[in-house]
């Protein structure tokens, strides 16, 4: 019987989630950068934002502005960009697996 040392199971371990977070790309199906939010009962609950890189999600009353990748993203403020942004509607959580 071996024995593995603290170390060497803390290391194979984050290996392993490592390599699970690798292959994760978005299972929500999360519009990326701004989006308009609505609540579960149709009520405004301002801009969400996702970034797919570094995985930064707020889920509604978002910032103007959101720090993330080392740089800034400002939320669009011209009336055509608005009308264009995507609706996420928060609903309750599916697991699609
Ligand atoms: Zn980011």
């Amino acid at each position: 019987m071996s024995v593995e040392t603290i170390d060497k199971q803390y290391s194979k371990l984050a290996a392993e989630v490592d390599a699970f977070n690798t292959t994760q790309t978005n299972p929500a199906n999360l519009p990326i950068g701004f989006h308009k939010v609505v609540t579960l009962r149709g009520e405004d609950a301002g801009l969400g934002f996702y970034c797919d890189a570094c995985k930064l999600h707020i889920v509604a009353n978002a910032p103007s502005e959101v720090r993330h990748c080392r740089q800034v993203s400002v939320a669009p403020t011209g009336w055509l960009a608005r009308l264009r942004m995507k609706t996420r509607r928060l609903g309750y959580f599916r697991s699609r697996i």
